[in-house]
């Protein structure tokens, strides 16, 4: 299958075990990883598919999913604006959202997970950065 990068940037951290940048906390579980960004950059659909999450979370801010033609499911964080809602059919390459800073972050950034029959999945198994 092929996705589509849902922005370019580097990655700052990366999937698994890790101490929380924030809380300094050890032992905490990366389930995604975090590609830094300028503010307002956009954030492609890295699948065909359709929304299935719009929310804000104390901890990550303004978030969505989709879900992509083979059922995985996307999840991105700290967004600056949501730009779909639940529901709506999205192409590979729409522009669903902008990159931000929103919710517990230290910097402009996408938290970018990948979930596949209900594990969190190192999302650089099918996209690289
Ligand atoms: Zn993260």
């Amino acid at each position: 299958m092929n996705f589509q990068k849902p922005l370019s940037g580097r990655i700052t951290s990366r999937f698994g075990p890790r101490k929380h940048p924030v809380s300094g906390k050890v032992g905490s579980f990366h389930n995604g990883i975090d590609i830094s960004a300028p503010t307002g950059t956009d954030i492609v659909a890295p699948d065909s598919g359709r929304i299935s999450e719009v929310w804000t979370h104390e901890k990550g801010g303004k978030c969505m999913a989709m879900i992509g033609r083979t059922g995985i499911r996307f999840g991105f964080a700290h967004l600056d604006q949501q730009l779909k809602k639940v529901g709506d059919i999205v192409n590979m390459g729409d522009v669903i959202a902008k990159c931000g800073n929103t919710g517990v972050s230290t910097g402009s950034h996408l938290h970018f997970t990948v979930k596949q029959n209900g594990n969190w999945v190192n999302p650089e198994t099918y996209f690289k950065f």
